[in-house]
C-alpha cells in the first residue's frame, strides 16, 4: 500500500536507523519515526512520503516498549549528540551487536560467524574525555553554551552533558561568568562578529589533568589574566590555551595555539603507555573502552616478541606503541603529518625504539614499500607477521588489500568504525586466502548509534 503526506499510520517499531530513529512497517511501507524506540507500538503522521518509505512524526505511543529507559539528560530529545538514551543500555548493546552481525551476513555473505559478546561499559555515562561547547546568545541576548540541536546550529543550554566529565560544568560556569563580567561577546556565525566561538576541554582519565582551550575569533582575550585565575582554581588544571580561528566556516579549531597558562598539552595513559595530547591532536575520546579495544587488538595479534607488525591508519600511533611492547618491530602509517609528529614524540617519551612511522596514504606507502623491497632484495618479498588496519568509515582501498594479501601476514586485525565497509573488505580478503576467526563489537560510544568492531582474520592453512 502507498501512503501520502498527512496520513496516519499505526506501527510496531522493529528496528533502529542510522540516526537512532525507530523503524516500523505498515503493509510493506517502511516508516522512520524519530523518538520511537524498538518495541514501541505507535501512531505516526507521515510528513514525507516516497514510493516505498517515508518519514513520520511520532503522535502517540500506544504501547511503550518494555526496553524504554527514562533519558538521564533533560535535553536528550533535542540534542544532536545522543540518539539512544531512551533505550535501555542492555538493548543498545543488543542492537549494536545485531547491526554488526547483520552487515557481515548481508553485505559480507558470511554465515555462522564466530562472534564474541559485545564489550559494553559498566557505567555508560561520563565517558568522553573531550568536549567542544559552542558559545552564543539566546533569543533574550543572554550568553549560552551547550550543544547544537540535531542538524541545526541553534544552541541548547546545557552545561552538564551526561557523556562528558563532571568537571566540564565548573569550567563552563567560570568561562561564561568571565564573559558576563567583562562584557566579552560570543561569536555570531551569521555576522562573523564577536569573539568567543567554542570552549574546548580535555581530561586525562588516568592523570586527572585538565585542558581548557578557548577558541576565539581573534588573537587576544581582554582581561585574560582574570580568566586564567578563575580557571586555575579548578583542581587538575594543567593547560589553558587560546586557539585562534578567524575562518568563516564550521571547522571548530584554527591552526594557531597560544599558551595562556601552563603547558600546551596534557598527558594521559592507555595501559602503560603515556601520550602527550595538545588541543589539535587526535586522541580516542573514550579512554576506558579504548583500553578494552587495544587489549583485544593485542590478544588477536598474538605477539611473542619476534613479529614484524604494520599498523595502518595509525593516527598518533596509539595502537602501534601499545603493540610495540610485545612485538619485534612495528611500522605505523598515517596520512596526517602532525599526527605522525605526535606518534614519534610519544614513542620517544615512552622509550620505545622498535617503532617507525611513515606519513602518507596507506594504499600508497605499503605498495611502495613492497615494490621497493622487491627491487632491493631480488627473489624476496617484504613480509609481515601481523597487519593491523583501523581505517576511517570508507574502509580500505582494494589496492591496499591486494598488497596485504601479497605480503601474506599470518594475521590481519581489522578495527572498524563502520560495519558495512568492514563487511565489504572482509569479503574481499576472504576471497583471497583468508578466513574470519573472531569478531568482537566494542561499544566505544554508549547512547549513540555508533559501534566499533574488531576482527581477527587468519591465513587459511590448507
Ligand atoms: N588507529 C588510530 C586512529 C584511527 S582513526 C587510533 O586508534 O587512535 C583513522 C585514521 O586514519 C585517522 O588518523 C586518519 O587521519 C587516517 N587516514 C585517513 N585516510 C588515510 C589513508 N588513506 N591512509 C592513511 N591514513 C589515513
Amino acid at each position: 500500500m502507498e501512503y501520502r503526506k498527512n496520513d496516519m499510520v499505526t506501527l510496531d517499531i522493529v528496528d533502529c536507523g542510522t540516526n537512532g530513529e525507530g523503524i516500523g512497517k505498515a503493509d510493506g511501507f517502511t516508516v522512520f519515526v524519530k523518538d520511537a524506540v524498538i518495541g514501541d507500538r505507535v501512531t505516526a503522521k507521515i510528513m514525507k512520503a516516497k514510493k516505498n518509505y517515508g518519514y513520520g512524526r511520532l503522535m502517540e505511543i500506544l504501547t511503550p516498549s518494555p526496553d524504554r529507559a527514562e533519558p538521564v539528560c533533560p535535553s536528550a530529545r533535542q540534542c544532536g549528540g545522543c540518539q539512544l538514551q531512551a533505550l535501555s543500555y542492555e538493548k543498545q548493546l543488543e542492537f549494536k551487536a545485531d547491526k554488526v552481525r547483520g552487515h557481515l551476513e548481508r553485505i559480507g555473505g558470511f554465515a555462522n560467524l564466530p562472534m564474541e559478546p559485545i564489550i559494553g561499559m559498566k557505567d555508560p555515562f561520563h565517558y568522553r574525555n573531550k568536549a567542544q561547547f559552542p558559545v552564543g546568545r539566546n533569543r533574550d541576548g543572554k550568553i549560552v553554551t551547550g550543544f547544537y540541536a540535531g542538524r541545526t546550529h541553534s544552541i541548547i543550554e546545557n552545561r552538564d552533558c551526561v557523556l562528558g566529565v563532571p568537571q566540564n560544568r565548573e569550567i563552563l560556569d567560570r568561562v561564561i561568568d568571565y564573559m558576563e563580567t567583562y562584557d566579552i561577546s560570543p561569536y555570531d556565525e551569521v555576522t562573523g562578529k564577536g569573539l568567543i566561538r567554542h570552549i574546548f576541554t580535555r581530561y586525562g582519565y588516568h592523570t586527572g589533568e585538565i585542558m581548557v582551550c578557548i577558541v576565539a575569533n581573534g588573537s587576544r582575550l581582554p582581561h585574560q589574566q582574570e580568566l586564567v585565575k578563575a580557571l586555575r582554581e579548578i583542581p587538575g588544571m594543567t593547560s589553558i590555551t587560546l586557539n585562534i580561528n578567524k575562518n568563516r566556516n564550521n571547522v571548530i579549531l584554527g591552526e594557531k595555539i597560544q599558551v595562556l597558562w601552563g603547558q600546551e598539552y596534557i598527558t594521559d595513559k592507555i595501559g602503560d603507555i603515556s601520550y602527550q595530547i595538545s588541543p589539535l591532536s587526535f586522541y580516542q575520546v573514550n579512554p576506558q573502552q579504548t583500553w578494552e579495544l587495544y587489549s583485544k587488538a593485542l590478544e588477536y595479534a598474538d605477539l611473542h616478541g619476534e613479529e614484524t607488525v604494520w599498523d595502518l591508519y595509525c593516527g598518533i600511533g596509539t595502537i602501534s606503541l601499545f603493540l610495540a611492547q610485545k612485538a619485534k618491530f612495528v611500522r605505523g602509517v598515517e596520512i596526517v603529518p602532525a599526527a605522525i609528529e605526535d606518534a614519534r614524540r610519544n614513542a620517544r617519551l615512552n622509550g620505545i625504539k622498535n617503532a617507525e612511522f611513515y606519513v602518507g596514504k596507506a594504499e600508497e606507502v605499503l605498495p611502495d614499500y613492497y615494490a621497493d623491497y622487491a627491487a632491493r632484495h631480488p627473489g624476496e618479498n617484504a613480509r609481515a607477521d601481523v597487519i593491523v588496519v583501523d581505517p576511517p568509515r570508507k574502509g580500505c582501498d582494494e589496492i591496499l588489500i591486494d598488497t596485504i594479501v601479497e605480503m601474506q601476514p599470518d594475521r590481519v586485525v581489522y578495527v572498524s568504525c563502520d560495519s558495512a565497509t568492514l563487511a565489504r573488505d572482509l569479503k574481499y580478503l576472504c576471497e583471497r586466502g583468508y578466513q574470519v576467526k573472531k569478531v568482537c563489537p566494542v561499544d566505544m560510544f554508549p547512547m549513540t548509534v555508533h559501534v566499533e568492531t574488531i576482527v581477527l582474520i587468519q591465513k587459511k592453512t590448507s
